[in-house]
């Protein structure tokens, strides 16, 4: 039976003012998973209430304390990591060790942001006049509006979330509308890690209930993950309205293998990188920028490799690759099918659904030979289990392709030159660069982001998040007990001394 899911707003479970609802399904069977609330303007103006009542109270409990909560958030996740990563299988399809990878994220994130509870460095630093002393502190901001998709229900989040509370800011989290239910779950996490009521607030609902967080006028900083078009419409609004925004979006990532590199270890990389998550995370590979000489060889294996993962039911730990995640998701896939034929690609293998598999949103792993950089199947972002191979003769032009798409989140080398690897890691001009393994698989301890169209400068994870969810207070201490005319003629003061 569907389970039954609420929003949650100053410490209590509570359904949509409007009594409005929409399910959650399995992508795996179709089957209905949960039903959510349809929140309003009205819901996310009570979740933002509660979020500005509370943050007197938290951004004033002590840092440390802030952080032995996190740190049983992190416990709690540990103890309920397969229950969420089941449902979070059955709520948006990748398979279970990808779901148990989700929240292991968070868990290494809460004991990372639970640390930063006896360090938030600020700094001091010398002042021009006598007798005074300078320091630069990090303070909480306020209200932090949370805007996440459904590819990783709980990671994702978790980047966001547990360094805006370590920094003692409140929250109003929309999630995924395909995620209800395992947002939901996250949720009582915080709840039974001792959280107090209404620091984190749960609104559930479409593209409408996250517009009305992005304009509400008690919401200081919007942190978002989703696609580009979305990313910008949100920054925009949030940007005439003055306030802070991170965005994460959109990828078009590359593996680069050169004819010196190690194929086994690329094989198995890029197989990973481009068909695991069904190809459905920022930062999997969709393409494959490959010089000619090891080009056939790794055709060959990648093709074969492609035709023998198991495609099924995420929950079946046998599977390799589980379903995309609902209609919309499918058809765009077959659309760039088509816009790959129309732009004369060869299809090596995959290229349409697999109806093999049941009921399910599932599309076959996909080679595409024959792709110039230039070509849209090349260009945009297509967030399926699609690959799109293009020849280059050199380091150079590899870069150069690499460089030339309108995202700059992750790309990757294979190569055993450590001359070459050097001059990938200066010249490719993504936020991420990885030498010798596939584009995913960032850790939490490091900025993570894009260039270009992937994001706007801003970075999650790492001492960088704390950037996003703190602001400066520069504060100066004047110890002279004197008049000092600072500035005006500091020879003169220094001469009065
Ligand atoms: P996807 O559905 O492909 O993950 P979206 O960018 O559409 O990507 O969605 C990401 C998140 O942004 C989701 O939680 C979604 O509901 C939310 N969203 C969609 N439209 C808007 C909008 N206009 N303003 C704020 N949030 C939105």
């Amino acid at each position: 039976m569907a389970e039954l899911i609420k929003n949650y707003i100053a410490g209590e479970w509570v359904d949509s003012a409007s009594g409005e609802t929409f399910e959650s399904y399995n992508p795996a069977n179709g089957e209905v998973l949960a039903t959510a609330p349809k929140s309003t303007s009205d819901d996310v103006d009570a979740a933002v209430k509660a979020a500005k009542a509370a943050y007197q109270q938290w951004r004033l409990t002590p840092a440390p304390r802030r952080g032995e909560i996190l740190f049983r958030v992190a416990q709690i996740l540990t103890d309920r990591k397969d229950d969420l990563a089941r449902l979070m299988t059955q709520e948006m399809g990748k398979i279970i060790a990808e779901t148990r990878g989700d929240v292991q994220e968070a868990i290494d994130m809460a004991y990372y942001m639970g640390g930063e509870g006896r360090r938030l460095m600020g700094y001091t630093a010398p002042v021009e006049m006598p007798n005074k002393f300078g320091m630069a502190i990090r303070d909480s901001v306020g209200v932090v509006g949370v805007i996440t998709p459904w590819n990783f229900p709980v990671a994702v989040p978790s980047w966001k979330i547990l360094p805006a509370l370590i920094a003692g800011n409140t929250i109003v989290w929309k999630p995924g509308e395909d995620v209800p239910a395992s947002a939901a779950m996250f949720v009582k996490v915080f709840i039974d890690a001792g959280l107090p009521k209404g620091v984190i607030n749960l609104v559930t609902g479409a593209g409408d209930t996250g517009a009305a967080l992005v304009e509400h006028p008690g919401v200081r900083i919007i942190s978002f993950t989703g696609s580009t078009e979305t990313g910008i419409k949100v920054y925009t609004k949030a940007a005439s309205l003055g306030k802070k925004v991170t965005l994460e979006m959109g990828g078009k990532n590359a593996i680069i293998v050169l004819d010196d590199a190690n194929l086994d270890l690329a094989v198995d990389a890029i197989t990973w990188s481009a068909y695991g998550t069904t190809g459905q995370r920022c930062t999997a590979t969709s393409r494959l920028i490959v010089q000619s000489g090891i080009k056939p060889k790794l055709l060959e294996r990648l093709v074969e490799k492609a035709k023998s993962l198991r495609l099924g039911d995420g929950l079946d730990e046998t599977v390799d690759v589980g379903p995309l995640v609902n209609q919309k998701a499918l058809d765009k896939v077959e659309h760039y099918m088509q816009v790959g034929k129309d732009e004369g690609v060869t299809v090596l293998c995959g290229g349409q659904r697999a109806t093999d598999v049941g009921a399910g949103f599932f599309f076959q792993p996909t080679l595409l030979d024959g792709v110039s950089a230039d070509m849209r199947v090349a260009q945009e972002e297509i967030f399926g289990p699609v690959l799109s191979v293009i020849e280059v003769e050199s380091l150079e032009e590899a870069i150069e392709v690499n460089n030339n798409v309108a995202y700059g989140l992750s790309s990757s080398i294979f190569t055993e030159n450590v001359n070459a690897a050097f001059k990938a890691i200066r010249d490719l001009t993504t936020g991420i660069v990885y030498i010798n393994h596939g584009t995913t698989g960032a850790e939490i301890q490091f900025p993570f982001g894009g260039t270009r169209g992937t994001g706007n400068g801003m970075r999650e994870a790492g001492q960088a998040a704390l950037d996003s969810f703190t602001e400066w207070k520069s504060v100066y201490v004047d110890y002279s007990g004197q008049l000092q005319r600072a500035q005006i003629d500091t020879d003169k003061v220094l001469g009065e001394q």
